[in-house]
């Protein structure tokens, strides 16, 4: 019984790299040469399929491939469409990683009058994503029509097919290209790893979870820091709460002195220079900030 884990991940596109670095950081060896759409994972049973990212949560929802890396823009927006069509959708969105920021947010043309949701009332909007554009109408009670636009929404407005845009931004340099404003966003987005819940094999259950363990334990380690310092020993809890997503911290004693000990802590958020600054102010010194490698919770 060979069984393996198919895993999704874009093709060619902003998603790219970040997916491939992140499976090879936790621990995946992929053999896959520039025109294979499938990469074998050598150390471990998965294979890489790399497709177009609007393709990967019909994958999952299909049982072609159990885990997906794509943006929960895409990801929630098929969620919408099933449920559209009260069909299940067989995924869920796992966790949120750390690349492929982008808003979907409305923009309206500088000529018109459109300034906010409020104007929108009767108004025709172009949108590669008419399902979440239509949730967001049907939950703010708005009156709007949607039509589906799946390239090039920007240009909506001048060719007349709608008043209003709804689309991806990261930099508002396409917007005032095309002399649109932008208005209020619906969605904050961010690559996402999606997950099947259809039922699986105990033995493919098994490495779905170690690699999404895997996967959490590389984003902790993004942020984490080990902090090494020496504080008076009274200083302890002030200096536990200064550090942000800390648990206890290792107290160490130094030879020969009393009441000065080694203080020693992970800390899963980003430390600021302000953090260290505020931990000499009670009482620390030596204060050392090491990146973390590896971690397992
Ligand atoms: P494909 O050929 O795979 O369909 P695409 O053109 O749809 O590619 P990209 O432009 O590579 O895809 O965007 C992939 C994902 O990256 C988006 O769905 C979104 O989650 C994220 N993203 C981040 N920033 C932006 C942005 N400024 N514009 C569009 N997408 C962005
Ligand atoms: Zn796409």
């Amino acid at each position: 019984m060979n069984e393996r884990i198919k895993i999704a991940i874009q093709k060619s596109g902003r998603l790219t790299e970040h997916s491939t670095t992140l499976l090879q950081k936790c621990g995946l060896i992929i053999s896959h040469t520039k025109d294979q759409l499938i990469g074998y994972g050598e150390n471990m049973p998965f294979d890489i399929m790399f497709v177009r990212d609007d393709d990967i949560p019909g994958l999952i929802q299909e049982n072609l491939c159990e885990i997906g890396i794509v943006g929960a823009n895409v990801a929630i927006e098929k969620q919408l469409s099933y449920e559209s069509s009260q069909l299940p959708s067989h995924f869920v969105l796992e966790s949120s990683l750390d690349f492929g920021h982008c808003k979907l947010s409305f923009a309206y043309p500088e000529t018109s009058s459109i300034r906010s949701v409020n104007d929108l009332e009767g108004k025709t909007i172009a949108t590669s994503y008419p399902f979440t554009v239509k949730n967001y109408f049907a939950e703010n009670q708005i009156n709007a029509n949607v039509t589906e636009f799946s390239g090039a929404v920007e240009l909506a407005p001048s060719l007349g097919k709608a008043e209003v845009i709804c689309d991806l931004v990261s930099s508002g340099n396409t917007l005032k290209a095309h002399n649109l404003v932008l208005g209020e966003t619906i969605l904050e987005s961010v690559a996402t790893v999606v997950k099947s819940n259809s039922n699986q094999s105990a033995f493919k259950k098994m490495w779905i979870d170690k690699i999404i363990e895997r996967i959490n334990g590389v984003l902790q380690v993004n942020e984490s820091k080990y902090i090494m310092m020496h504080a008076p020993k009274d200083a302890i809890n002030e200096i536990t709460t200064l550090l942000p997503g800390t648990e206890s911290p290792t107290v160490i004693p130094l030879d020969g002195i009393t009441d000065t000990v080694a203080v020693h802590v992970v800390c899963k958020e980003t430390v600021f220079w302000e953090t260290l600054e505020e931990l000499k102010e009670v009482g620390a010194s030596s204060i050392l900030v090491v990146p973390v490698e590896k971690m397992l919770m």
